[in-house]
């Protein structure tokens, strides 16, 4: 493929050969046998040799553990080679002239000293990441030193508000404008979800990145395809892990059915969806159609097909479908049981989750969406 000069902000990353989640080969994930080996060699194989590189899928973790800011730190869950040097254990992402450094902190006051390499499964101990712009580095003081000067740490973080409530805002970030922010933040998500793998390429992407209100640290994230032919309304969704277990993931789907409702869609997050992903969109699509089934539009219904069900909640007849049977209120006849889910619905209602209020909503509080594109 031809090697072509981008912006000069992210000059040299491979941002014209990655591969997409549509177009990349899977392998299965199962634990590391001599077959597997073999089975992945073969594919890889097949690859063009710049593709074989950045393919960045490995079976275990490399990078043991994330400083996250100054102050937070935790283990990483899945192993990718994207952060390294082709061939590499050292950070960068080389290019036909050398190596990269668009996303990696540089600092003039220490020096990077030369790379030993230890025999161990892990590649790096600490990748220090910027919590503002996720810029990152395998040098501590480069990052103290970095955050004193983060551009998204003084300023205004990127992009547009498109919710802002007393509590949490949530910011429309072009991939096209923001390239080297989208793509380092990709890069970081790569080190949590291993079903996804945009590394570069977010021109084509909007990312709608949550924050506390009057915070400029990112706290989580979802990303769009534009170009998605099945007019998905959400690609990729993470909670970074300091703040995961506060329902921030609900907030953001709900947030991405709020868009996708004000574009008359009936559509659905890209499939397959991680098991956090599954976990919280079943919540989600739980509590919607409980909603309007006990309280909202069809409660005055006693029968009604799975059509109308999509069409009153806005989710896909398929994501309906596999609710209904996750609540188990779905006969072999696709006859849908309304005591069932009245029953689950008031079962929520007593829990000490935060759930649908007499609105409809869970998280998101209308009055404070910002959306007038
Ligand atoms: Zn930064």
């Amino acid at each position: 493929m031809k090697k072509r000069r981008e912006d000069p902000k992210v000059r040299g990353t491979r941002v014209t050969q990655i591969n997409t989640t549509t177009t990349e080969p899977k392998i299965k994930r199962t634990k590391r046998t001599k077959k597997t080996k073999v089975a992945k060699k073969t594919i890889q194989k097949k690859l063009p040799k710049d593709d074989d590189a950045l393919y960045g899928i490995l079976d275990e973790p490399n990078i043991n553990y994330i400083q996250f800011g100054v102050d937070k730190r935790f283990h990483t869950w899945y192993g990718t080679n994207i952060y390294f040097e082709n061939g590499s254990r050292d950070l960068g992402i080389v290019t036909e002239n050398g190596v990269d450094r668009g996303g990696v902190i540089e600092s003039e006051l220490v020096k990077k000293k030369p790379t030993t390499k230890k025999a161990s499964k892990m590649w790096l101990d600490t990748l220090y990441v910027c919590e503002y712009c996720f810029k990152y580095t395998d040098i501590k003081q480069h990052l103290i030193d970095h955050t004193k000067v983060c551009t998204f740490k003084s300023h205004c973080p990127p992009g547009k508000i498109k919710y802002k409530s007393p509590k949490y805002t949530i910011r429309r970030v072009k991939g096209v404008k923001h390239r080297l922010f989208c793509q380092c933040l990709c890069l970081f998500t790569k080190l949590f979800l291993d079903n996804k793998s945009m590394y570069f390429k977010v021109d084509n992407y909007e990312f709608y990145v949550l924050y506390e209100t009057n915070d400029n640290k990112p706290i989580g994230f979802f990303s769009k395809d534009l170009l998605s032919y099945q007019q998905n309304n959400l690609a990729c969704i993470l909670v970074f892990p300091p703040y995961q277990r506060r329902q921030l993931g609900t907030l953001l789907i709900e947030f991405s059915y709020k868009l996708s409702r004000l574009q008359n869609l009936i559509t659905g997050p890209e499939l397959p969806l991680s098991p956090f992903g599954l976990i919280g969109y079943m919540y989600y699509w739980s509590s919607i159609i409980a909603y309007e089934v006990i309280d909202g539009e069809l409660s005055n219904r006693s029968t009604m097909s799975l059509n109308e069900l999509s069409l009153a909640t806005g989710i896909r007849t398929n994501d309906v479908v596999m609710t209904l049977k996750h609540l188990n209120c779905l006969d072999s006849k696709n006859r849908i049981n309304i005591q069932i889910i009245r029953e689950w619905f008031k079962k929520q209602k007593t829990s000490k989750k935060q759930t649908i209020d007499d609105t409809g909503n869970i998280m998101i509080e209308e009055k404070y969406l910002l959306i007038d594109d």
